[in-house]
């Protein structure tokens, strides 16, 4: 049975009921975060709510949990879904209007409506990273705030969906001739041994994997570079990856159907892979 928890309790997850009036149903009002956990061990936990509480103030919603609250949560949720690898699913709306109104402007008082669920996940292995994936670039649809964690996630969806039906995992989204980012992943890529990456800003969001991929490259002396990726560089590049919080690192072998280097996982990815394996490892072992 699936535990999760609603507004102070846990419950069965049958039992946990919202108002159809909840303006996350409704109107899509409401943020969220995905925390990963490897072998019960919250993963970069400071950084996820951080970036929280971040979407939280971009959208003027005020919870006052204090970190030890969120965790003493998330670690009671893993405990009663039976521990392990799990993917917590933290979502927090602006609740429902008390006179059961749907206006656009905030309601008064606002009662948010704080929702987390847990389910198990694997952790990749390198092999399972090391097989890569296609992707296809597709116009981002998305609005100009794409650093707050929204649940509106339509034009993701899309995205996604329409590059499964022309056969590729994943897109990468262009405005403005620059590539940003996938549809749920940060993006990489590598030319002449230098890592890129776009800057963070409105048109992206601060993935933590992301964030955690530039510290190990800094660590260990590998070049990496934050600065904007133009589109046509794609074809020019020698490595591309996706990166989140449960795909881990995704090597991407080919785009529109055209193969990135040699159509093969590149040596930097799987540096990288290695470092990241090694960081996640001994995070389960401390
Ligand atoms: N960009 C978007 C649009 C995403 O949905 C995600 C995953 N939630 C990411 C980047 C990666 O973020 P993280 O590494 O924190 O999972």
């Amino acid at each position: 049975m699936a535990w999760v928890y609603l507004n102070g309790e846990f419950l069965p997850h049958e039992e946990a009921k919202i108002s159809v009036f909840d303006r996350g149903f409704l109107m899509g009002d409401g943020i969220y975060e995905v925390v990963p956990v490897f072998g019960d061990k919250l993963f970069r936990f400071k950084h996820h709510i951080a970036r929280l509480r971040n979407s939280l103030r971009l959208i003027s919603l005020d919870i006052d949990y204090s970190d030890q609250q969120w965790r003493n949560l998330m670690l009671q949720l893993v405990k009663r879904n039976g521990g392990g690898h799990q993917g917590i699913y933290l979502q927090i709306t602006r609740g429902c209007d008390p006179h059961l109104l749907r206006k656009h402007a905030f309601p008064q008082p606002v009662q948010p409506t704080i929702f987390m669920s847990s389910d198990p996940i694997p952790t990749n292995s390198k092999e399972a990273m090391l097989q890569g994936a296609t992707a296809i670039t597709l116009p981002d649809t998305r609005w100009e705030r794409c650093d707050i964690k929204s649940i509106g996630l339509l034009a993701n969806i899309l995205a996604t969906q329409e590059a499964m039906d022309k056969g590729a995992k994943d897109a990468i989204l262009i405005r403005d001739g620059l590539a940003l980012e996938g549809a749920s992943s940060n993006l990489f890529i590598v030319k002449d041994n230098n890592i890129i990456t776009p800057p963070i800003g409105p048109y992206i969001l601060g993935g933590i994997t992301r964030e955690l991929l530039l510290e190990l490259a800094k660590q260990h002396n590998i070049p990496i570079e934050e600065r904007n990726i133009p589109a046509q560089e794609l074809q020019q590049c020698d490595e591309i990856w996706f990166s989140s919080s449960t795909k881990e690192l995704v090597p991407v072998l080919a785009l529109d159907n055209q193969p990135i280097g040699n159509g093969h996982v590149g040596p930097m990815a799987k540096r990288m892979i290695d470092l990241y394996i090694k960081y996640r490892e001994a995070l389960r072992e401390s």
